[in-house]
């Protein structure tokens, strides 16, 4: 049987620590599912058709994986995509108390799906979405943190 990954986030924007853990996780699967997570509830810089596909075109070059969008319960996505095991990055300790809760809560509802966690390139741990939008929003420079493809599309938002 295929084995599935499925890494969900919300990816506002894709980072370069985000993609690290893309090129390190499809190499376990034979397909990785990268799931951009609709949250209305959540004011993103990008719109889920954006974030979608500014991850295909960072992760073009890797034939196994797939990008797609999901709201509601994540185990149930997770189930319909037929997929085992999800991934999720730690950077520091103060994720790790977060990310244990939602992995058990996980397998509490749903005792198929297990949850891995790759510790982050030291190069990227102090790396999140926010912290880019931050330097971007006050002119600075980003091309060590955000794929190439993705610098243009946050400049122009805060031109
Ligand atoms: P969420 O809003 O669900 O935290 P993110 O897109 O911020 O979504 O992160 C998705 C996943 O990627 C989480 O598991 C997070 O810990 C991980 N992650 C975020 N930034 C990095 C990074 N710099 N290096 C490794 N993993 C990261």
């Amino acid at each position: 049987m295929e084995k599935i990954g499925i890494y969900p986030g919300s990816f506002d924007p894709v980072t370069l620590g985000h993609l690290d853990i893309i090129e390190r996780s499809s190499k376990l699967f034979d397909k990785l599912i990268v799931a951009v997570l609709i949250n209305s509830g959540k004011k993103a810089l990008f719109s889920v058709e954006d974030r979608v596909k500014m991850i295909e075109d960072a992760t073009k070059d890797i034939p196994n994986v797939e990008v797609t969008s999901f709201d509601g319960l994540f185990v149930d996505f997770a189930k319909k995509m037929n997929a085992t095991t999800s991934v999720r990055g730690l950077r520091a300790v103060s994720d790790f108390e977060y990310e244990l809760q939602m992995s058990q809560i996980n397998r509490h509802m749903s005792s198929e799906l297990d949850t891995i966690f790759l510790s982050t390139d030291i190069k990227y741990a102090y790396l999140s979405s926010s912290i880019v939008k931050e330097i971007a929003s006050l002119k600075g420079d980003i091309k060590d943190f955000v794929p190439a493809n993705v610098i243009p599309l946050i400049e122009d938002k805060y031109k």
